[in-house]
C-alpha cells in the first residue's frame, strides 16, 4: 500500500521548490495523516452550518476541551439559527458565561437575526455572504464555506500562519494583514475542490498537534517534515516572525461585595466598550478606603456593619490588565438606592448563580459571595 511518505520529495530537491509547489505537494501527506489522526469532535461528528459556526466562534482564543462542554450545551439549549436569533440576551450570556469577549455572543445574535431575515433561517453557502455577517472574519467565512458546504475556500488562522510560515520559511510578520492574505491566496490557489473541508482542518490539526508553538515544534511527526524550509534550515525557533506586541495598560480597580438581607449587590454595565451590557460586581478605578467606598456607591455610614479586605486579583483582557482588590461590605439593611439600569441593585445569591452571569473578569470574588 502507498504510504503518504512515499510522495515526498528528498529535501535537497524540495528546496527548489516555489512555495505555490510546496504546498501543492503536501496534499496528499497532509490529507494522509489526517485520515489517520484527526481528533473526534462534537462539531465534527455532523459539519452543518451551524454547528461549524458555533465551534469556530468558541474555539477563538479558547482550548479545545474547554470548548467541548459549552458547545453541547449551547447545541442542547439553541440547536438552530432561529433558536439563537430568538434567545433573550440574559439567556445567551449565561450560555457564553466563562468563553469570555461576549461581544462575540451578541455577534453570533445579530448574525443570525440576518440568516432568519436574509436566508430562511440558515447561513448562506457563499464565502462573501458569510463575509458580510457580524463577526464573520475571512477565518470563520472559510471554515464555514469549506467544512460545511464543501466550497474550495481557506481557512487560515494564526495556527495556519505558523504553519505556512515555517514550511516555506517565510520571515514576513504573520500579524499583518497583507500577509495573512497572501498566505490565503496562495492555500486558495492550491487547495483540493474536491476536500477543501478537509485541507483546511489538516493544516488547522497539523497546527494544533505538531507544528506548536510553545516548546518547540514535534518535526519527527509531521506529514509535512520533509518538505519544510524552517526544519530544513533549522530556522524552526525564529518562525514565525511576529511584531513585539504593545505592552497592555494596567488598570487599578476596587471590587465591592455589597452584602446586606442574604443579598448581593450588581449592576448591569453600560452598552459600549469592555464587557458591554454585562453584569458586574459595583466597582471603581484606583484603591478606595472604606469611607470613599461607602461615599461613591451611596452608602449612608449608619449602614455598615462590617468591612472585611478580600484577596487581590488580576484578568487580563486583550488591551488592558486590571490588577482588582477586593472589598466586602456588610450591611445592616438595603441601603436607599435609586433604580436605574446602570445603577447598582440587590439580587437573592442563588439568583446571582442562575440568571446573572458575571464575566470571568470577577470570578475571584464572584467565589466570595
Ligand atoms: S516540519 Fe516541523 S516546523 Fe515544519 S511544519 Fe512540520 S512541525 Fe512545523
Amino acid at each position: 500500500m502507498e504510504r503518504w511518505y512515499d510522495k515526498l520529495l528528498p529535501l535537497s530537491d524540495a528546496g527548489e521548490l516555489s512555495p505555490r509547489e510546496r504546498l501543492r505537494q503536501l496534499e496528499g501527506p497532509l490529507l494522509f495523516w489526517y485520515g489517520e489522526n484527526a481528533r473526534e469532535l462534537p462539531w465534527r461528528q455532523s459539519p452543518e452550518p451551524y454547528r461549524v459556526w458555533i465551534s469556530e466562534i468558541m474555539l477563538q482564543q479558547t482550548r479545545v476541551e474547554a470548548v467541548k462542554p459549552y458547545f453541547e450545551r449551547f447545541m442542547r439549549e439553541l440547536p438552530a439559527v432561529r433558536d439563537l436569533a430568538e434567545a433573550g440576551d440574559d439567556r445567551l450570556m449565561k450560555l457564553w458565561e466563562g468563553l469570555g469577549y461576549y461581544s462575540r455572543a451578541r455577534n453570533l445574535k445579530k448574525a443570525a437575526i440576518i440568516a432568519c431575515e436574509n436566508y430562511g433561517g440558515d447561513l448562506p453557502g457563499d464565502y462573501g455572504a458569510l463575509l458580510k455577517l457580524p463577526g464573520i472574519g475571512s477565518y470563520t467565512a472559510g471554515a464555514i464555506a469549506s467544512i460545511a458546504f464543501g466550497l474550495a475556500e481557506p481557512a487560515v488562522d494564526g495556527n495556519v500562519l505558523r504553519v505556512l510560515s515555517r514550511v516555506t520559511a517565510s520571515r514576513e510578520d504573520i500579524q499583518k494583514q497583507a500577509v495573512k492574505r497572501e498566505f490565503e491566496n496562495l492555500v486558495r490557489s492550491v487547495m483540493p475542490k474536491d476536500r477543501a473541508g478537509d485541507y483546511n482542518q489538516a493544516l488547522i490539526e497539523v497546527g494544533a498537534l505538531v507544528c506548536v508553538p510553545n516548546g518547540g515544534p514535534k518535526c519527527g511527526e509531521c506529514p509535512m517534515a520533509t518538505l519544510c524550509l524552517a526544519r530544513e534550515r533549522g530556522l524552526t525557533g525564529e518562525i514565525p516572525v511576529k511584531a513585539p506586541k504593545k505592552a497592555r495598560r494596567i488598570e487599578e480597580r476596587t471590587v465591592f461585595l455589597v452584602e446586606a438581607d442574604g443579598k448581593v449587590a450588581i449592576r448591569k454595565r453600560e452598552g459600549k466598550g469592555l464587557l458591554a451590557s454585562l453584569y458586574e460586581l459595583p466597582n471603581r478605578e484606583g484603591q478606595m478606603s472604606v469611607s470613599q467606598a461607602l461615599e461613591s456607591l451611596g452608602i449612608p455610614e449608619a449602614f455598615l456593619l462590617e468591612a472585611e479586605e478580600l484577596p487581590e486579583a488580576k484578568h487580563i483582557f486583550s488591551h488592558v490588565e486590571w490588577h482588582m482588590r477586593g472589598l466586602r461590605l456588610r450591611l445592616r439593611d438595603l441601603p436607599p438606592w435609586q433604580k436605574g439600569e446602570h445603577l447598582p441593585f440587590f439580587v437573592d445569591k442563588e439568583e446571582l448563580a442562575e440568571g446573572y452571569p458575571l464575566p470571568n473578569a470577577f470570578s475571584a470574588y464572584r467565589k466570595l459571595v
